[in-house]
């Protein structure tokens, strides 16, 4: 370790977006005990699983899949919540990148042309001061070398996906997304890549919206996380 890193170390210590313990050297993204216990979704078939079949009615998606079971209650909840909430973007990156490794085991990039994140309102967006499945999506690309094209546009301020349930959340995210597609883009392969899938009301409304500004592109979907199942 050198003088600097200790400084560094000394001033900011990184701790355990998990649990909050202090990091070794070693560790990364979390402390090994936590790396242990992630809850995993290990979802096997990438063209035929419980994400494809709740959009199934909607929209045609090619592939999904996802990395981590999400529970509310859990201590694990503490990822998410840093990297959407608490300006840890780049712990968003670092997650990124490991959904990618994790994905390229399933084969799941192949044929794949570019990744497309959700998008926020401007406004959260100024907010936050990034897009959090913009950074996810940026630690993709560092491993896949895909490109992240942002195709889809929010529309309108509704409220936040976070503080709805069912019914309310598919009614608030109906025709809020807007896509438009380049002709360089038209035909492609595409990875919609978002942090959290819970009803997959917002999945969903953004398969549509892209689907719609190009019939031809096929619409694949990687939400780091799953509420469901
Ligand atoms: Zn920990």
């Amino acid at each position: 370790m050198s003088i600097l890193s200790d400084l560094k170390e000394l001033l900011l210590p990184r701790l355990c977006p998990v649990c909050g313990k202090l990091l070794m050297e070693s560790e990364d993204v979390m402390c090994a005990f936590c790396a242990i216990g992630l809850p995993r979704h290990r979802i096997t078939n990438i063209k035929d699983n419980l994400l494809l079949r709740m959009l199934w009615d909607r929209v045609d998606i090619k592939k999904g899949t996802t990395l981590l079971a999400y529970n509310h209650y859990s201590p694990y909840h503490n990822l998410i919540i840093n990297f959407k909430f608490h300006g840890m973007s780049d712990l968003a990156v670092k997650l990124g990148r490991w959904a990618a490794m994790e994905a390229q085991r399933l084969d799941f990039w192949e044929g794949v042309d570019a990744l497309v994140p959700v998008p926020l309102t401007r406004w959260r967006r100024w907010k936050r001061g990034y897009n959090q499945a913009e950074m996810l999506a940026r630690g993709m690309a560092e491993v896949t070398g895909l490109p992240v094209v942002n195709l889809i546009k929010r529309t309108k301020n509704r409220k936040p996906q976070s503080t709805l349930k069912g019914e309310a959340r598919l009614k608030n995210a109906e025709g809020i997304y807007r896509a438009s597609v380049p002709d360089e883009w038209r035909g492609k392969t595409f990875v919609i890549v978002d942090d959290v899938m819970t009803t997959g009301a917002t999945l969903g409304a953004c398969s549509e919206a892209l689907q719609h500004a190009d019939e031809q592109a096929k619409i694949c979907i990687l939400p780091l996380a799953f509420a469901g199942g």
